[in-house]
């Protein structure tokens, strides 16, 4: 399929796609009988990898039953079943879910979500969000703005709200040499204070953040006590704490939350990709009770929404991917298979004169490449490295998740891995080793 011959409007339109055909396990088949190991889970969704019977009998069923029922009509069992899952495994105090078709529609609704909340309860005045430089929520407007990713956001800045954008938390980068992980979060947490000083609490709607940073940076775990700080100075100023665990949650980092591994119980979550691990399209808000109690006490309409909200077929593929999980202990694979490949790239990659850092949690792990790992400087962004490697890996049968290093001109170009919590221990030696070699290749390809 080349740009000549398709009428899809595809992202890249100089990029000639291969075709998928089929998928089983971590492996996609193209049209050409190529096969592909998903090694990124697509971008962090296939959490079971591809074509799970459970699933597919599943969906069959549900479809088989009714497919769709427009939610100012009718609630579906399948929706209630979903929630009450996810609400039995929610952090402390969540009891509802929100469904969407999405990450971004996630992050849409649990900001309007927070702006209503504080129209109900008489604090109209706070208008403000903060979130974090290299932050990636999401592609549509609201989401946009408050992500901190200057290159997705540069041609559409004209049109997004204003949003405060403080550091991220990237020890690698930022952390000096004179202070402990733990004095670098608080560094972090003083800068926050300083911004919401400067708006004044008051003014503020909610603190947006990826408990572990994804699509941008490459796994970036939080230090310890970090998120914690931030949770206090939020509560301090009556400020929602958002946490988006569209990419990092629903098992990715070894636990179903990743706020879990952080003690922080968020007010408002993000949740998708992982919930319905691909087989449909389908997101969702969790909701502490007393933001949801709030809307039922006061005006009793959270009003926003959209058509496909709490679709039957794609909530009976996320309570399978859900119930498939936990039956087969998932979560406890991830961490195993996560620890596997976190080994597996220390050995072959640790020393790798331009990988600067391999980082991340279960099977959730970025690679940063630099020029020179001494001074951490990243290559140069016209090269393109991250690209290169990414082509790289696909002629050696290997999907992986790369990103540039664009943003600010501070980082390196990363690679993301996010397989399937099914991974085997022979598909993560072929892993790494396509890896290593896309990387050299690539890197060669640069002369
Ligand atoms: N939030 C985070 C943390 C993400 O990583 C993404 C996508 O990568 C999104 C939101 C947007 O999700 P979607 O692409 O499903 O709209």
């Amino acid at each position: 399929m080349t740009p000549q011959t398709t009428h899809v409007f595809h992202r890249h339109l100089h990029t000639t796609l291969p075709v998928a055909v089929s998928g089983r396990g971590v492996t996609i088949t193209d049209s050409q009988g190529r096969q592909y190991i998903d090694a990124s889970g697509g971008a962090a969704v296939s959490c079971l990898g591809h074509g799970h019977p459970d699933v597919l009998a599943a969906m069959h069923a549900q479809i088989d039953r009714i497919a769709y029922a427009h939610t100012s009509f009718f609630t579906t069992e399948v929706a209630e079943a979903l929630a009450d899952d996810l609400i039995a495994h929610a952090p402390t105090g969540m009891s509802h879910a929100y469904f969407v078709s999405g990450g971004s529609e996630a992050v849409e609704a649990a900001l309007k979500m927070a702006r209503q909340y504080f129209v109900e309860i008489g604090q109209p005045q706070r208008s403000h969000f903060i979130a974090r430089r290299q932050s990636y929520h999401g592609n549509t407007l609201g989401a946009l703005a408050v992500g901190g990713n200057q290159w997705r956001r540069a041609q559409f800045a004209p049109l997004l709200m204003d949003v405060t954008h403080v550091s991220p938390c990237y020890e690698y980068r930022d952390r000096r040499p004179d202070e402990t992980a733990e004095q670098y979060g608080q560094r972090l947490v003083l800068e926050l204070a300083q911004a919401i000083d400067r708006l004044g609490g008051e003014n503020v709607i909610a603190f947006v953040a990826e408990t572990v940073v994804g699509a941008t940076a490459g796994a970036l775990t939080p230090v310890p006590g970090y998120l914690k700080g931030v949770r206090d100075l939020c509560d301090r100023h009556g400020i929602l704490l958002i946490l988006d665990e569209v990419m990092c949650g629903m098992g990715r980092t070894g636990t179903l939350h990743a706020c879990e591994q952080e003690g922080v119980v968020p007010d408002l979550m993000t949740i998708a990709k992982g919930l319905g691990g691909g087989y449909q399209p389908i997101g969702a808000v969790l909701a502490q009770k007393r933001i949801v109690d709030t809307f039922a006490k006061g005006s009793g309409l959270f009003q926003h929404g959209h058509t496909y909200l709490g679709h039957a077929v794609a909530c009976a593929a996320a309570l399978a991917v859900q119930q498939v999980i936990r039956r087969d202990d998932l979560l406890a694979a991830c961490r195993r298979q996560g620890e596997g490949l976190a080994n597996r790239l220390q050995q072959r990659l640790g020393e790798h004169p331009h990988v600067g850092d391999l980082r991340g949690r279960g099977l959730f792990r970025g690679i940063e490449l630099v020029r020179d790992r001494a001074t951490k400087t990243p290559f140069d962004p016209a090269l393109r490295l991250h690209a290169r490697i990414k082509r790289e890996a696909m002629t050696r049968g290997l999907m992986v998740y790369p990103m540039g290093g664009t943003i600010d001109g501070q980082q390196g170009d990363h690679v993301l891995l996010a397989p399937p919590f099914t991974v085997s221990e022979a598909d993560l030696d072929a892993i790494v080793d396509r890896l290593a070699q896309a990387i050299d290749a690539a890197l060669a390809s640069t002369h």
